[in-house]
This record gives structure tokens, sequence and C-alpha cells, in this order.
């Protein structure tokens, strides 16, 4: 039984379709990540989910019950649904501990107090009851948003940028400390974020939207290591672009021979390869013949966990191919350098030319 499934929804305002026939299913303990471009639907998508938007096309199940259809809408209160936004949205004249309680209507006044306060303590927050949201920190503010959220123990969690507000420090903490917390409270999480890092650290699995479609779900390393076309491989980062064509089920590349499968003879391709992908070794004089193609080094630069080094390659017909390696770790070979490069082929991948420029 998933907790949370879409079924072909689309959702349109006026004559901009934002969701175009989205399926997708999240289980308990899962959290998926939608992610994409600006404008992509990710947030109309969240939306309609929580009952924010009216369903227009298909349907979306809560625990195998329809919360809506062409007949059914449940509203948003009655879905069991956490909602945690980009801004927070604490009351200010609540202290902390009644702004969680708030979530938990209906209840006594001792199972409010006892269910806020366990949630406070789920995200670290417990020593900041009696305190007012202008008094905590952006990082603070969206832990007791994450409780209030969680207190009333949903089956689904919808969370819209949470951490976007929050400075590059702050973020990967708080979002390190939601990670946690998410998977320990059982529920099923959806959370949409435009930054693949994000979606890479928090996701059991991605959704990755463009223009109001799926265009590939599964595990990160999934779309990392085997994206379904330019824009996915694209989307998660730097990619190398060398254009080809098509001859026998491969493509000739100044840095060797790819498979193109499934691709006919004459088709322009696009090679996209990772900067990782990129293998470097010395010539030296006891090594003169190395394997791979030889390149000269434009620049180094070491950018912390790894170095990225400028490279120009002779490519067909006179002109250079400018490349970027990426090496873990310090590597600063001389500007000039000659260096051997060869490819890493599962960090390479090769698609038809059409269609390739990543919109993010
Ligand atoms: P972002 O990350 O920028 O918020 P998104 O992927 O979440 O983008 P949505 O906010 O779902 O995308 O928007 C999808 C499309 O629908 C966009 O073209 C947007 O301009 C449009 N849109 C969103 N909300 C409305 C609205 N209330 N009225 C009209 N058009 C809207």
């Amino acid at each position: 039984m998933s907790a949370l499934v879409f079924e072909h929804v689309s959702h349109a305002y006026g004559e901009v379709l934002a969701v175009d026939d989205i399926s997708l299913a999240i289980e308990r303990q899962e959290l998926v990540c939608l992610l994409g471009p600006s404008g992509c639907g990710k947030t109309t998508a969240l939306r309609v989910a929580a009952g924010l938007e009216p369903l227009q096309h298909g349907r979306v199940l809560m625990n195998d019950r329809v919360v809506a259809d062409g007949t059914v809408d449940v509203p948003p209160e009655r879905r069991n649904v956490g909602l945690v936004f980009q801004d927070y949205a604490l009351f200010p004249h609540l202290s902390v501990i009644e702004n969680v309680a708030f979530g938990l209507a209906g209840r006594t006044a001792a199972e409010r107090k006892a269910g806020a306060l366990a949630a406070l303590t789920q995200v670290g927050m417990r020593e900041y009851a009696e305190a007012y949201p202008h008094l905590l920190s952006g990082g603070q503010q969206q832990r007791v948003a994450l409780a209030r959220a969680l207190a009333p123990k949903p089956s689904v969690m919808l969370l819209d940028e949470p951490f976007s507000g929050l400075d590059r420090q702050l973020r990967n903490q708080v979002r390190d400390e939601a990670l946690h917390v998410l998977k320990e409270s059982g529920a099923a999480t959806l959370m949409v974020t435009h930054d693949p890092e994000e979606a890479m650290f928090m996701a059991d699995r991605v959704a990755l939207m463009r223009a109001g479609k799926i265009v590939q779900v599964g595990p990160p390393s999934e779309l990392y290591l085997a994206p379904r076309d330019a824009f996915v491989a694209g989307f998660f980062g730097e990619v190398n672009r060398i254009g080809g064509t098509v001859e026998g089920g491969q493509v000739a590349t100044p840095l060797g021979t790819l498979e193109a499968k499934g691709l006919a003879s004459g088709t322009p391709v696009d090679v996209l390869i990772r900067p990782e992908g990129l293998r470097l070794d010395t010539i030296s004089a006891a090594a003169p013949h190395p394997d791979g193609v030889v390149a000269r080094v434009l620049a180094a630069r070491m950018l912390g966990r790894s170095s990225l080094i400028h490279l120009s390659v002779a490519g067909a017909n006179g002109h250079d191919l400018h490349l970027h390696a990426r090496i873990p770790g310090r590597y600063l070979p001389a500007e000039a350098a000659e260096m051997s490069i060869s490819l890493d082929r599962s960090q390479a991948f090769v698609f038809p030319a059409a269609g390739l420029t990543p919109d993010r």
C-alpha cells in the first residue's frame, strides 16, 4: 500500500499546463524529491497532493483511499498531511510550543502539550518550547515548522523548498537533521527542490520534472549514472559536450569510440562526459607511450574537495576541444603541461543532438 499516489494528474492555470500527466507512488518511510528547474510544476504537484489546488485531472490517493478525483475532494485538513514551506509560516504571537500544539487541535490540553513536546524533542528544540519565533534563528524556526508538521503524526509529509531560506552552512546542518527526523517519523515524504545536490542528499528516489512532466524517477545514483536523456545528464552537474555522428552503432570522438546503441547511422549526437569521467596521467620518460590521448593543460584550480583541470585536446577539423576534468583532492599539473587523457566510459553518455539544452 503506497502512502501517496498520483495517477495521471494534470493541472493547468488558464492556458499554462503546469503539471502534465504525472504518475508517482511514494511508500511509507520513503523520501522522494520532486526536482526540476524553476516553473516545471513541482509546487503545483505538491499543492494538488495537499488539497490546496482543486484536482482537475487524474486521481490522488493516500493509503489506498482516494482523496481527490473528479468527484471526491477531501479538504487539506482532513488529508492527514504535514506541510512545511520555505518561509516557516510560524505564528509570531504564539510561543514555540503553542505553534506546535496548534496542529493538534481537537485533543485535550494535556495531549496537545505532550504531543508538542515530543515533536520538539524529535527536532532537538524542546528547550526552546517557551520562546517566541522572532527570537529564533532561521534554522531553529524551520525545525519548529518541521515539528509542527510532524506533531499530528501525519502519514504524508509535503515539503516545498524547506531549506532554501537558510544560508549554506545552516542549510546543510538543518537538512541533515531533517533527513533523519523524517525517516524516523515513518511518514512518506515528498519534498520539492530545484537543487540537484540537495535532492541527492535527501532522497531515496528522485523524480526529475521538466515542463510539467516527470522525465525520470529512480534512486539518485540511477539518475546520475544512467540518465535517460541529455536533460537528466546535464541537470546533475556540469558535463563536457562533444558533437559527433553515429556510424555503424558507434560514435567516434577525439577521446575514443563510444557505443551509440539504437541510433541509426548518420544521426547527429552529443556525447556528454562528466568531468570526473576523464582520467589524467603524466607523460614521462619512464612512460612515454601512455594509452590515452594527449591533452594540454590550460589551467588547474583546486576547488576544495576536488581540482578542476582545463584541458585542450586536438579535435576533428583542426578545432581544439576545451574539456574539464575533475580529480579528487589536490591535483594541480603545471600550465601548458602535456598529459595523457583517457575516458571512463561509465561516465560518458551518447544522446541524439536534438533538444539538448538543460533549462536550469
Ligand atoms: P518554482 O521552483 O519556480 O516555484 P515550480 O517548479 O514549483 O517552480 P510551479 O510553481 O508549480 O513550478 O509553476 C508551474 C507553472 O505554473 C509556471 O509556469 C508558473 O508560472 C505557473 N503558475 C504557478 N502558479 C500559478 C498561479 N497561481 N496562477 C497562474 N500560473 C501559475
